[in-house]
């Protein structure tokens, strides 16, 4: 339990917002709140700014959105002072770079550390949200910001005899502070997704013995990692304004430089030249090769070929390589980018165990059991993901009007509108959750995005004494089959991933995001546009108790 510190919250009333999580949602909240003059105050968990590069301390943990683009673009000063070391940062200089935005903007003032929200209940009466932490402080609030990150609840597998294991066990999402020594020490890593594919070149030169377990092998592209060249960082710099404008009317939020043709109106010499092409481009930028791959299961099959090529030519073993393949479909799951993956399963003391051919039948106190042996460890790495999107803000035991439950409300899975508000949760406001772009965009964008519009919305409530805002039953409907229809031509809704809900037993299936960032920049444009269309508004005067008490909610117009 991290120890509580920074200002404590003032008793019962308080602030004119709250403000969940103090990763770069949280930040860009604080930031856009405190220039409308609101009073603010930020609760984190962790003991520091970051988010997810607080938590995710793993060895090779590093952003796959280019650095100049996975970065704040609200203050040009900010852009313009802060130099990038890296084309992907690592962990720890993205943390830094958090850092940094919190003390330019001396932010930490109005963050308290070390604080888990457990609970956020809306008091109709006095149009209040009062948010309780585990340390039992508690607050009221206005207006309460839902930052809590989108992945940001991790999770791990039960196995059987897990809690026998007597050798040491991590989390990639909860790495320790101060680093791990495991040289020389035999590690099972159980986990082929992002993390995982980062992490599996660093463990191998620990030394020791590496065993990756792996259930669905992965889509895993280069990143060619650099530094700049001379110049390079100062043209950025230059052209950050154009630039910026132009990455805000993608579909990503970033650029993908899109060839924009399809796999399937070129012959196999020049698709075999593109993929070549875009391979040697890496990163996630790597899925611009061509415009079809992740709708078209013909073109689609076009780039597991080109995989299964590439794989084979770098791992030496045909059976490694085969069991490194993947059988799903490209794009159904999101693509890992990584450094040395691939090449990592050539070196002797690595080690692959393919869970579909070779289930774990237990884990025993000094190592894995499969069906087919006995491996020896000392040391477990889940890199096993995270209960995305919904996880983090079902844990907050949240009730809004009537105290109705989140919990209750989401049962069938997440219900906004826009991702951002939710019928019978007044002034509570989600950044970057589902039914959002988010996870599908470079997040730091469609954060930015969140933080404007919100900002926008409670200056508008401000100025026309707009006490109570909450999106209507039907235009929370609406925005299901929105986000639904937006990603129905995509292979990503027939698979299993995290975005579908899949990876966590029991959770419904729904496709949780938005897809489609400059889509979506329009719609809210058009709602904003339309006096905040979809959402009811109550005036300062009105009667509390909302519907309840026969106060009929109006929209404002314009
Ligand atoms: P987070 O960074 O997750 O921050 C949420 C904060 O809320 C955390 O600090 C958490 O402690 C706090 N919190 C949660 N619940 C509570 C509570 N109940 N009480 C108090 N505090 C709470 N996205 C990209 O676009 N590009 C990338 O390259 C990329 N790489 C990633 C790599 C990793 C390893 C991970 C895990 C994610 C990556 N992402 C990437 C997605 C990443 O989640 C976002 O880019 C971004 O960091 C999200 O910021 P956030 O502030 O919304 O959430
Ligand atoms: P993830 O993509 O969900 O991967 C989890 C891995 O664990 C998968 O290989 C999964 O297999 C496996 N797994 C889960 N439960 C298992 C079980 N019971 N037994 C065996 N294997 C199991 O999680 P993640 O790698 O942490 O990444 C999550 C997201 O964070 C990414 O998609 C990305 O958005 C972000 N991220 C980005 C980067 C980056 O490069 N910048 C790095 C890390 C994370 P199945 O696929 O079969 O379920």
């Amino acid at each position: 339990m991290p120890h509580a510190s920074g200002p404590t919250p003032p008793g019962p009333h308080d602030f004119d917002a709250v403000v969940v999580g103090a990763g770069f949602a949280g930040m860009a909240m604080l930031h856009r709140l405190r220039g409308l003059g609101l009073s603010v105050r930020v609760l984190e968990a962790a003991e520091d700014v970051g988010g997810a590069w607080f938590w995710n301390r793993y060895p090779g943990a590093r952003c796959d959105v280019e650095s100049i683009q996975y970065s704040f673009r609200f203050s040009d000063e900010l852009q313009q002072d802060w130099t990038w070391s890296e084309r992907y940062a690592s962990q720890p200089e993205l943390l830094r770079y958090a850092q940094h935005v919190a003390d330019r903007f001396d932010m930490r003032k109005d963050i308290s550390f070390g604080r888990r929200v457990t609970s956020a209940t809306y008091d109709e009466r006095a149009l209040l949200w009062s948010v309780t932490t585990d340390d039992d402080a508690m607050l009221t609030a206005r207006y309460c910001i839902m930052a809590a990150g989108c992945l940001s609840c991790p999770s791990r597998p039960e196995i059987e005899g897990l809690q026998s294991f007597a050798g040491d066990i991590y989390q990639t999402s909860a790495w320790p502070r101060d680093g791990v020594d495991l040289a020389g020490k035999r590690i099972g890593l159980i986990g082929t997704g992002s993390s995982g594919v980062q992490a599996t070149p660093q463990l191998a030169a620990q030394g020791g013995r590496l065993t990756v377990f792996q259930r669905s092998a992965a889509y895993a592209v280069p990143d060619h990692n650099r530094g700049f060249n001379a110049g390079e960082l100062d043209e950025v710099k230059r052209n950050y304004k154009t630039l910026r404008a132009h990455w805000w009317n993608t579909p990503r939020g970033m650029d993908l430089h899109p060839s924009g043709i399809s796999a399937l109106e070129v012959d196999a010499a020049e698709r075999e030249r593109m993929y070549e092409e875009y391979w040697a481009r890496g990163g996630v930028a790597f899925q611009g090769v061509f415009n079809d791959v992740a709708v078209n299961p013909e073109a689609n099959d076009t780039i597991n070929a080109f995989f299964r090529k590439k794989i084979r030519e770098v791992v030496k073993d045909p059976a490694t390589a085969e069991k490194l393949t993947p059988k799903h479909r490209f794009s159904t799951k999101r693509l890992c980018v990584g450094s040395g993956y691939y090449e990592a399963f050539n070196k002797p003391n690595v080690d692959l165990v393919d869970l579909r051919e070779n289930p774990i039948a237990r884990i025993m106190p000094d190592g894995v059991e499969t069906a087919k042996s006995f491996i020896p460890l000392d040391v477990l790495v889940f890199a096993t993901g995270f209960d995305a999107m919904t996880g983090t803000l079902l844990r907050i035991d949240v009730r809004g009007r009537g105290g109705c439950r989140l919990s209750e409300t989401w049962a069938e899975g997440p219900a906004t509108y826009l991702g951002i508000g939710m019928a019978g949760f007044p002034n509570l406001f989600v950044v970057a959750g589902p039914g959002s772009p988010s996870v599908l965009a470079n997040v730091i964008t469609a954060i930015e995005q969140h933080a404007l519009w919100i900002g926008d919305l409670v200056a508008h409530m401000e100025k026309n004494r707009i006490v109570a805002a909450e999106p209507t039953e039907a235009a929370q409907a609406e925005w299901r089959r929105q986000c639904d229809k937006s990603a129905a031509h995509l292979l990503l809704v027939k698979g299993n991933s995290w975005y579908m809900g899949s990876n966590i037993p029991g959770k419904p299936r729904v496709f949780m995001p938005f897809y489609g960032f400059s889509d979506y920049t329009a719609i809210c444009e058009n709602v904003q546009a339309a006096g905040y269309e979809g959402f009811v508004f109550r005036e300062a005067g009105a009667k509390a108790g909302h519907a309840a008490a026969g106060v009929r909610p109006r929209r404002v117009d314009a």
